[in-house]
């Protein structure tokens, strides 16, 4: 069975709200082996929606209306659907009653247009909405010989997800076949995305009933693995084969297996290690120690750092050489290794990190353009310094630099 959802609200074509409500229930769905096939925002206006609601139940099974279903004029969910299907709305007597006892025990007046709130299409079953007054509405029925399953929710999600959650999942278990999903999530850091689709694309392909999907951030790639069988342990065996076959292909390459991020895995090994860790970051401005401590339980193997962006604290809180930043520049591969062991030194630590480059967008030159930044590492295995030019924005540049520095750590660990 497939999906399509529908966010009815004028404020959801604006740049300041978005539709968040079709991403929940998305999810829902897919936990219920439902595929969304279509998403679609509309305006509050009858004739958008009344198209919208007609073309859905030509090509969708299921149908999910988020919002409009309020008492104000623009609220035409409930007057579209009707259109579309060719059905009535009836004003059921017991709901308009308690909405009026609702107003009432508030000490107010219900106004006339409230009224509509209490309108049901014929043939619909209602879902009852205790944290809101407008009701949500169930239709299962045929529309020109296809089977079709029709919602219409309240658009606050809160009450979107309570009336969900409480009758319509219920409600589709009874009619969806059981399904079972299993997913796998493998990360890599630092390598290009072409070059690992490229490794790993043929064997995925081979797997038609596993969906992959590579999702590349700065300086990261996800390849998500998605299997849905008839029972979990089918399900769980191909993603489970898959995964490793890719695994064998990439090696060490792969950080994670079941969605840790580099910062946990980072974590995990420097305390079976039993080491420590000690930062002195210029271009990042701190980013890297941020990462590194915006984990719980960081000061087991954390131990601090400094931002050392002038040369003087570079010279003064790092140890390096003045003479070593008048001979290279700041940015230099010399200079990275030296903060790298001057801060290593300070803070007594098993490793010490140093981070030197041009964030920009200004300050680059021609030797030394924006992007290019130096990571180094030192242990008591001696100093390692890798030297990049990453592409991007500010953000996108320290981002890529800390990922680097993560990595360096991960795998001096390994
Ligand atoms: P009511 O008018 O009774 O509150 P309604 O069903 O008419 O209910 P809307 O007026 O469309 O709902 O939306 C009410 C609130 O919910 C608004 O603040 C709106 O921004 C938010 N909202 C509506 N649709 C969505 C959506 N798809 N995703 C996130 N928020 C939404
Ligand atoms: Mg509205």
């Amino acid at each position: 069975m497939n999906a399509e959802i529908i966010a009815v609200g004028s404020e959801l074509l604006t740049p300041h709200r978005q539709d968040t409500n079709s991403l929940y229930l998305t999810e829902k769905l897919n936990d219920l082996g439902v595929e969304v096939r279509f998403k679609c925002i509309v305006g509050d206006d009858l004739e958008g929606l009344t198209a919208a609601a007609k073309l859905a139940m030509r090509r969708s099974d299921i149908i999910i209306f988020s919002g409009g279903l309020g008492p104000t004029e623009d609220d035409l969910t409930r007057e579209a659907v009707a259109e579309a299907l060719g059905l009535k709305l009836q004003r059921e007597t017991q709901l308009l009653a308690k909405l009026e006892e609702r107003f009432a025990k508030r000490g107010m007046k219900m106004s006339a247009n409230n009224a509509k709130q209490a309108d049901i299409l014929t043939s619909a079953a209602m879902l009852p909405n205790s944290l809101g007054t407008a009701p949500g509405q169930w239709i299962a029925g045929k529309y020109d010989g296809q089977e079709r399953l029709l919602m219409l929710l309240p658009g606050p999600p809160y009450e979107l997800k309570a009336l969900f959650e409480n009758e319509c999942i219920p409600r589709l278990r009874a009619r969806i076949p059981a399904q079972y999903i299993a997913t796998r999530t493998l990360k890599m850091a630092m390598m290009p995305e072409s070059q690992v689709d490229a490794r790993v694309a043929p064997i995925y392909k081979t797997y038609t009933d596993v969906e992959t999907t590579i999702l590349a951030g700065a300086g990261e790639i996800q390849l998500h693995l998605r299997c849905r069988k008839d029972s979990q342990t089918d399900a769980e065996a191909r993603v489970e084969e898959l995964a490793g076959k890719i695994e064998d292909e990439m090696g060490d390459a792969i950080f994670s297996r079941k969605g840790e991020t580099i910062e946990q895995i980072v974590s995990y090994l420097l305390q079976m290690r039993g080491m420590t860790l000690a930062t002195a970051e210029s271009c990042t401005g701190g980013l890297l120690a941020e990462r590194i401590t915006s984990l719980s339980g960081s000061s087991r193997y954390f131990l601090g750092g400094a931002v050392v962006y002038s040369n003087e604290l570079k010279t003064q809180f790092a140890n390096v050489p003045k003479a070593l930043i008048n001979q290279h520049g700041a940015v230099s591969r010399e200079v990275a290794a030296s903060m790298a062991e001057g801060i290593r030194k300070r803070c007594l630590s098993s490793y010490g990190v140093g981070i030197t480059g041009v964030a920009g967008p200004t300050g680059g030159t021609e030797q030394k353009p924006v992007g290019l930044v130096y990571i180094a590492l030192a242990g008591e295995e001696g100093t390692q310094v890798v030297e990049r030019n990453f592409p991007g924005d500010r953000k996108r540049i320290r981002q890529f630099a800390t990922q680097q520095a993560l990595e360096m750590i991960r795998r001096a660990l390994l």
